[in-house]
């Protein structure tokens, strides 16, 4: 574990099986320094548990640094859970994993990530406080905090539209979205509100058509969509998608997208620096939910606060587009330094 190539100074990494329900779940916690470690839980079919402990070690330390960009008194967590055919997520799987995040006392806050819903998340509440994104403690809708990043990410695009294109407003400019699930569904609807053309893929065949029906969107594959002409690109699927081979082939000056991790390694965020592409670091633009579901849980926020303080990413990406541009360095870069930073003055 402390060879890994993904550890980072995690503080804990734990693992949990339960026999009689096929679980297999990794929480890492990344930093309590600024909190309780706060993050999402994400069900995948991971091709071995090398690629889980990857995916559980680049998440938890992405949401150390959300949440400090975010300005949240919380710390960075992640767990992965490693579902397939054999071991398919069951209601029973859930309260094994509720009963393995209520034993941490705290140190980890789960909420919904890729392949868990707000109801599966009630399922985890029957056996642990420790969770986010419920609709008991949402002030307002359901807990889900997918529509709040789809609004951090929509505000994000502008933001930097504004500052690369110098334009104030999406109408006619082709936005590509790659992912049209919680997130991507909801971006697209913001999107296509302002006047943006659309261009969408899914592997999920009819969620694409129903898309391109309601946005009058043009259906790209989920393999071209990111290499798109396009003014932004919008990934808001997976990650690990920007490195050597891809970044020569984009055709945007833009990307600024919902997905974790888009980066495939650090190196690469200079690679699309270097390349003339303008990066807004992912755990900056897509903060809307954590900075939701994160209020609502430590409680005392109002619908209106929440919103509020989804505002202020656009404000954070500017400053460092800004920043970027007068130092002529990448994105990524400057953003893990101000987050780091802004751990180094918790601890
Ligand atoms: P989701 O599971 O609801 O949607 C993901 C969508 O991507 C699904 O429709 C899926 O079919 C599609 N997809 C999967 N592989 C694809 C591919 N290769 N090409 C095209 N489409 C593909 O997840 P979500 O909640 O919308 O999250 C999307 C991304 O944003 C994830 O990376 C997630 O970690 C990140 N994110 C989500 C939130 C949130 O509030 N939900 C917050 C921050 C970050």
């Amino acid at each position: 574990m402390f060879d890994h190539p993904s550890f980072d100074q995690h503080e804990r990494v734990l693992f949990a099986h339960d026999a009689a329900t096929g679980l297999r779940a990794i929480v890492a916690v990344h930093s309590s320094a600024r909190g309780p470690a706060a993050g999402g839980c994400r069900f995948w079919h991971y091709n071995s548990s090398h690629d889980a402990i990857a995916d559980a070690l680049r998440l938890s330390r992405g949401m150390s640094y959300k949440n400090a960009m975010a300005g949240l008194p919380l710390g960075g967590g992640k767990a992965v859970v490693m579902v397939d055919a054999e071991r398919p997520k069951t209601p029973a799987m859930l309260e094994a994993f509720g009963r393995f995040v209520e034993s941490l006392q705290g140190q980890y806050i789960t909420a919904e990530d890729v392949g868990a819903s707000v109801a599966d998340m009630e399922i985890v509440a029957g056996q642990t406080r420790y969770v986010s994104g419920l609709p008991r403690t949402a002030v307002s809708s359901d807990g889900n905090p997918s529509p709040k990043t789809a609004l951090g990410v929509y505000l994000g695009i502008k933001a930097a539209v504004k500052f690369r294109l110098k334009k104030d407003e999406l109408r006619d400019l082709t936005v590509a979205v790659q992912g049209l699930g919680g997130v991507g569904y909801e971006l697209c609807k913001l999107l296509a509100a302002d006047g943006a053309k659309l261009r969408i893929a899914d592997v999920r065949e009819a969620v694409t058509q129903k898309a391109a029906a309601q946005f009058d969107a043009v259906v790209s594959s989920p393999d071209r969509v990111l290499f798109e002409r396009a003014d932004v690109i919008a990934p808001c699927a997976l990650g690990a998608l920007f490195d050597a081979n891809t970044i020569p082939k984009l055709q945007t000056p833009i990307v600024a997208g919902a997905a974790n991790n888009q980066l495939a390694t650090a190196q690469d965020g200079a690679r699309l620096h270097a390349a003339g592409v303008l990066y807004a670091p992912d755990y900056v633009i897509n903060a809307g939910g954590i900075i939701s579901v994160g209020r609502e849980y430590l409680g005392g926020a109002t619908a209106e606060s929440i919103v509020a303080e989804i505002h202020r990413i656009p404000v954070r990406l500017t400053e460092i587009f800004a920043r970027s541009s007068a130092t002529n360095r990448p994105t990524s870069e400057l953003a893990d330094e101000m987050a780091r930073q802004l751990l180094a003055e918790a601890r």
